[in-house]
């Protein structure tokens, strides 16, 4: 529950005599980022805000006047995360409003997911479905619930309670505890309605996977290369396919039934091999593939010339924050590198930066950076990018993090 308080009495220009939320006041002449619909307010921009952490805030102008709604943070950068932009006052704190967001949600996946061969997809995508701060994953029947600011931690009662009334009674929360926001959690990791089984079978593009939503990275899955993997299978027939930065196997699945005739997965993480050889068996007999325990920057320079028709580089997020780019810069070039070199006349190498602070036009010179000291004729024959189930707030260009490119390597 919400605990509601009096507005201060200096800025009463709207609802003076009601119970009302605590006030967020910018400083003077700082409301463009608001005008704009960005969803983050710097802390340089607030006159006044005696708000706790993670409160929600109304938001409004040097006068008074209302811009919108927000979870404000006192230890952040990041003041106040918003929700909702308007000059009217709105129900925010109840649950019939988030009911509604929640709904819209669900609408877009039903109308731009197919799902009659797919019943794993992302239902709430942060700022991208104007739910800051939250992530929701749907793995078959069970949500892995992802709540990774203190503002959306508070509402996860409310939040839990509207799903199970949507028809989500099996709702996994995953409390990511490295969030700096998160410093001082009060929720832990479980089961928040009905108990199900921690292994969750799902098929994505009619191919099946067992998720391992405790142990398994981010809630379980990469959900966000559903797309590009059904592209590798359009290209993989009679092929020989590297999978580096594998994971559980995801491309390797698809390059299978897309009819390659030899697929090698490479990962650091042993579980994670373990479990791509575990899902091949389960969905092919005999199938030509090979699980490595390795390190890719090992293996890439290490494996033989002209070996891989296609090449798929999917590392993890190298550049976490904004200090990080320069070193991850040379970590993607000396991938791309290595594999350019290799690869095959005429193949095809799949590369993907999901760094959010990797731009693309920055990972596309990085990029041209590998292909002119590998000495390679390369073209762009696609560019890749995050499904529509990760959809991008067009006012939030920063929500846009998963990028990559086909290059036909001749
Ligand atoms: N493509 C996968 C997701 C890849 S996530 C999918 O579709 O599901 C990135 C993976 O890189 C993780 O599994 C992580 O264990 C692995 N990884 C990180 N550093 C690595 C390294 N130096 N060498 C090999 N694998 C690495």
């Amino acid at each position: 529950h919400f605990t509601f308080r009096i507005f201060s009495p200096i800025h009463t220009t709207f609802a003076a005599n009601i119970q009302c939320m605590q006030q967020l006041i910018l400083s003077q002449g700082r409301t463009k980022s608001i005008l704009n619909r960005h969803p983050w307010l710097f802390s340089g921009g607030v006159h006044q805000c005696k708000a706790s952490e993670g409160e929600m805030v109304a938001v409004t102008k040097h006068n008074g006047e209302l811009m919108g709604y927000g979870f404000y943070s006192t230890g952040s950068q990041i003041a106040c995360r918003m929700f909702e932009w308007t000059l009217t006052e709105k129900p925010v704190e109840t649950p019939a409003y988030w009911k509604a967001k929640l709904e819209e949600a669900i609408e877009l996946r039903n109308k731009l997911i197919d799902q009659t061969n797919t019943n794993c997809f992302r239902l709430i995508h942060a700022e991208g479905d104007n739910f800051p701060g939250l992530i929701i994953d749907k793995y078959n029947d069970v949500l892995v619930i992802q709540p990774l600011t203190k503002g959306m931690e508070q509402l996860m009662p409310m939040i839990s309670d509207l799903l199970l009334e949507l028809g989500f009674p099996y709702q996994y929360l995953k409390v990511k505890q490295s969030s700096a926001q998160l410093e001082r959690v009060s929720l832990s990791t479980g089961w928040l309605k009905e108990e199900h089984d921690i292994l969750i079978e799902v098929v994505e593009h009619g191919i099946r996977f067992n998720i391992d939503v405790e142990s398994g990275q981010k809630t379980g899955f990469f959900i966000d290369q559903r797309e590009n993997r059904n592209i590798v299978k359009t290209y993989s027939k009679n092929k020989a396919v590297l999978n580096a930065f594998s994971y559980t196997g995801g491309f390797s699945l698809y390059a299978l039934a897309g009819g390659a005739h030899r697929v090698h997965s490479v990962d650091i993480s042993k579980q994670a091999i373990e479990l791509a050889n575990e899902l091949v068996d389960l969905n092919f007999k005999n199938a030509p593939h090979t699980g490595v325990v390795a390190d890719c920057f090992d293996y890439l320079g290490d494996m033989p010339d002209d070996f891989y028709d296609i090449i798929i580089l999917d590392p993890p997020a190298f550049a976490k924050n904004k200090r990080a780019v320069a070193n991850a810069s040379r970590g993607y070039k000396q991938i791309n590198l290595k594999a350019m070199r290799k690869i095959k006349k005429g193949g095809l190498l799949f590369t993907f930066s999901c760094s959010g602070n990797i731009t693309k036009d920055l990972f596309q010179k990085i990029v041209f950076g590998a292909a002119a000291d590998a000495h390679r004729h390369v073209r762009i024959v696609e560019q890749l990018h995050q499904p529509a189930d990760h959809p991008i707030n067009i006012y939030h260009p920063e929500s846009e993090y998963l990028k990559g490119l086909l290059l036909y390597v001749e």
